[in-house]
């Protein structure tokens, strides 16, 4: 990966180390992803509509 495409700016060194997920602000909740893309290994196709999610 060549750029972040995550604004990591202002949020608190290791925060997750110390931070409950449920108490996570939405920044700080999708800072968390360091774009590694296993996600999108998991995807689920409508065998009728060809709709992927
Ligand atoms: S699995 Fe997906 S959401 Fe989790 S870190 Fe990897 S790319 Fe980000």
């Amino acid at each position: 990966m060549t750029s972040d495409p995550i604004d990591r700016s202002g949020l608190r060194p290791r925060y997750w180390e110390t931070t409950p997920l449920e108490r996570m602000t939405r920044r700080e909740w999708e800072a968390l992803c360091d774009g590694c893309g296993k996600c999108c290994l998991n995807k689920l196709e409508d065998e009728e509509t060809g709709e992927v999610v």
